[in-house]
């Protein structure tokens, strides 16, 4: 028994060993990924439920990596922000989606585009909301065209640098929503604590609106709930055409989803744009 339980530790020292080598592999491929622009941000309609027609997107990092493969951030993005790499990282989308917003045409000025901010980005002294603020204001870019998503777990790890951070950038036009409602504990005294503009109601709820009463139920009561806050409410992970129906009889207007598309590259957005208001 006790051989085994020396055996047991053993292994268990390795495979920690073994996450650790994992995890410095992956810090030092997103440094060389960010040093050869590795990286691309893709974009995901969000749309006027009613007549589908685009109304925002949102910003979704991907790596393609050297090798040519796509990876998708829920293999990358913790270790980023457990690194500190995220600050670096999250500049670089910052200005990456300033960019795709001046090339947009004139008849797409109305689009604002959703960044995700971790909580990492806000509490880090080397994340500059005044030079965030600035770089729109160099490209003659109107605030109000970025919409910064956090999650309530941003909310919760409040102190001083986060909370001014968010109150400067509200101030200066930034728009706020709040990521993944209704998944945490917190969700409601997230709202209580700040004034949000744009609630995200989680993909986890409009999955089942069709099949489980309790969600639509639920759905539909986020969504009175936001209007009497005045906030406007985006159904997320919209996959079929009867979920659609659901959300706009539960006073849902806006939503993102395969059904509407999936997240493309900055100029396939930009053609499927174009077809839409040609078509
Ligand atoms: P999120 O902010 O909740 O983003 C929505 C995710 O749902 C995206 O996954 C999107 O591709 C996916 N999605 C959209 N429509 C559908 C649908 O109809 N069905 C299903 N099953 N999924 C759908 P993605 O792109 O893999 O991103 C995952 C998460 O990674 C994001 O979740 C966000 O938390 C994080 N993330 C992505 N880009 C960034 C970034 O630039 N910075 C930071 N800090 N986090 C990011
Ligand atoms: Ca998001
Ligand atoms: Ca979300
Ligand atoms: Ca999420």
């Amino acid at each position: 028994v006790k051989n085994q339980g020396r055996n047991g530790f053993h292994y268990f020292t390795q495979s920690l060993q073994e996450l650790a080598d994992r995890k410095m592999k992956i810090i030092s491929e997103l440094r060389t990924a960010l040093q050869e622009n590795q990286f691309d941000v893709f974009y995901q309609p969000i749309v006027d439920l009613k007549t589908k027609e685009v109304i925002h997107a949102e910003a979704l990092l991907r790596w393609r990596r050297h090798d040519g493969v796509l990876i998708l951030p829920e293999h990358f993005i913790e270790v980023a922000e457990d690194s500190g790499l995220i600050i670096e990282m999250g500049d670089w989308v910052f200005r990456q989606v300033c960019q795709f917003l001046l090339s947009l045409p004139a008849s797409a000025n109305n689009i604002s585009v959703g960044i995700n901010v971790s909580a990492t980005q806000f509490n880090s002294n080397k994340h500059s909301a005044l030079n965030w603020i600035e770089y729109l204001h160099e490209l003659n870019l109107s605030t109000e065209r970025v919409i910064l998503e956090i999650t309530e777990h941003t909310m919760m790890n409040q102190n001083a640098r986060v909370s001014q951070k968010i109150a400067l950038l509200h101030e200066a036009g930034f728009r706020f929503a709040i990521d993944d409602f209704g998944t945490g504990y917190s969700s409601l005294s997230a709202l209580r604590n700040f004034n949000f503009d744009f609630l995200k109601i989680d993909s986890s709820f409009t999955s089942q609106i069709g099949r489980a009463s309790a969600d639509r139920a639920l759905v539909q009561a986020m969504i009175t709930m936001g209007s009497g806050l005045n906030l406007q409410s985006i159904a997320e992970g919209v996959e079929t055409e009867e979920q659609r129906q659901i959300l706009l009889d539960v006073g849902c207007q806006i939503g993102q989803g395969y059904l509407f598309g999936r997240p493309v590259s900055g100029a396939d957005f930009q053609k499927h744009l174009k077809e839409a208001s040609s078509g």
